[in-house]
């Protein structure tokens, strides 16, 4: 498959400036691609993209489009953070961007008191003093709380893609801090699909695990991929590339196990919507 959705660059937390990765995006033969930085979050100026930069960000967007336009279709997204009467897709700046599509993500599931949004991907000390004084020591009431609040996005607010849906466990190595086997963990899974499912939304399989080194599969695991696709869910590989040269990282592992799992198409944006691409059958060879 010859297209990545989800990738950031230097207007958020990347690495490169756009037209690096549109020119790695040529080496590696790819025909379509799709920029999505975190988008500036306002209340607080707590994202990585100022909201004075947005402007900028999609004008050079549209420049390497125009200019790249015989070789490669480029898309112009953001990862837009669900913060509950904060932030969502059909927030006033986020709908002002002129958007080709939205990937939908929950990285915030409170705040500290010193009334910080925390997130559930920092690295100690931060990620045990959120569980600590945010939800009483208990990790399972922060994982509860996190697939609640990808729900109330998929419901209310939907974005086109939901972004790396068990991200939740990027510090359970191991299961350090829950069984994701444990019947709660996999009920509230099972209930994020079906609102998914319901929603009709597009679900990504996320590689940048697997390239960082950080878990051995996708995020989610193929396990939740394998139920998503039995409820019909349809999916979409994303490498979340934080640096040119993780643009397609992972993506060999992952298409052989989408196909393995019986997956038989991926969605890809294309002409204004996104749209089934078959995945061909290899040989192995
Ligand atoms: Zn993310
Ligand atoms: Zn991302």
């Amino acid at each position: 498959m010859k297209t990545n959705h989800h990738a950031h660059t230097r207007f958020s937390d990347g690495v490169g400036e756009p037209a690096d990765y549109v020119r790695q995006a040529l080496t590696e033969g790819l025909t379509s691609y799709g920029f999505s930085d975190h988008a500036p979050i306002p209340s607080g100026d707590i994202g990585s993209m100022k909201l004075h930069e947005l402007g900028e960000y999609g004008k050079e967007i549209d420049r390497l489009r125009d200019l790249h336009a015989h070789e490669i279709t480029l898309h112009k997204s953001l990862e837009v953070d669900y913060l509950p009467g904060v932030m969502n897709v059909n927030s006033p700046h986020i709908l002002a961007a002129g958007l080709d599509y939205t990937i939908g993500a929950v990285h915030y599931v409170g705040y500290l008191s010193e009334g910080e949004p925390w997130s559930f991907q920092r690295p100690n000390p931060v990620f045990e003093r959120g569980i600590s004084t945010i939800f009483g020591d208990s990790p399972r009431r922060m994982v509860e709380r996190y697939y609640a609040l990808v729900r109330e996005m998929v419901e209310l607010h939907p974005p086109d893609v939901v972004a790396h849906l068990d991200r939740i466990k990027r510090r359970n190595v191991n299961g350090a801090y829950w069984d994701e086997h444990a019947d709660w963990y996999v009920a509230a899974v099972e209930e994020t699909l079906d609102a998914i499912a319901g929603a009709d939304l597009i679900m990504e399989v996320n590689t940048r695990g697997i390239y960082l080194n950080e878990i051995s599969d996708t995020y989610p695991s193929y396990w939740i991929v394998r139920r998503a696709h039995a409820r019909g869910i349809k999916l979409q590989v994303n490498s979340d590339a934080h640096q040119p040269r993780h643009i397609v990282g992972g993506f060999r592992e992952t298409y052989a196990g989408l196909r393995s799992l019986g997956v038989e198409a991926v969605w890809e944006f294309k002409d204004g919507g996104f749209r089934p691409a078959e995945l061909l059958v290899t040989s192995p060879s």
